[in-house]
């Protein structure tokens, strides 16, 4: 089944982000200046013992979607 871009509808790639060497963290916009502009803070999506992030890519407008429930969990 292809995935379809909830912006344009056209059909999504399925791939993957490779982070080698850090982990991805998710933070809200509207946070502190200390977590904007540190380390600290946020919240781990997928640590970097399991560096491939599978994502789904949208040529036409450029986006990338990520499903966090298919990302390796953070123990
Ligand atoms: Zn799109």
């Amino acid at each position: 089944m292809v995935m379809k871009c909830p912006y344009c509808q056209c059909d999504l790639i399925e791939g993957f982000i490779d982070t080698p060497k850090f982990s991805l963290r998710w933070h809200n916009k509207d946070v502190g200046f200390l977590e904007k502009h540190t380390v600290f803070g946020g919240e781990t999506l997928c640590n970097n013992l399991s560096p491939l992030i599978k994502c789904y890519r949208c040529k036409n407008c450029n986006k990338i979607i990520i499903d966090l429930n298919e990302l390796p969990k953070w123990e």
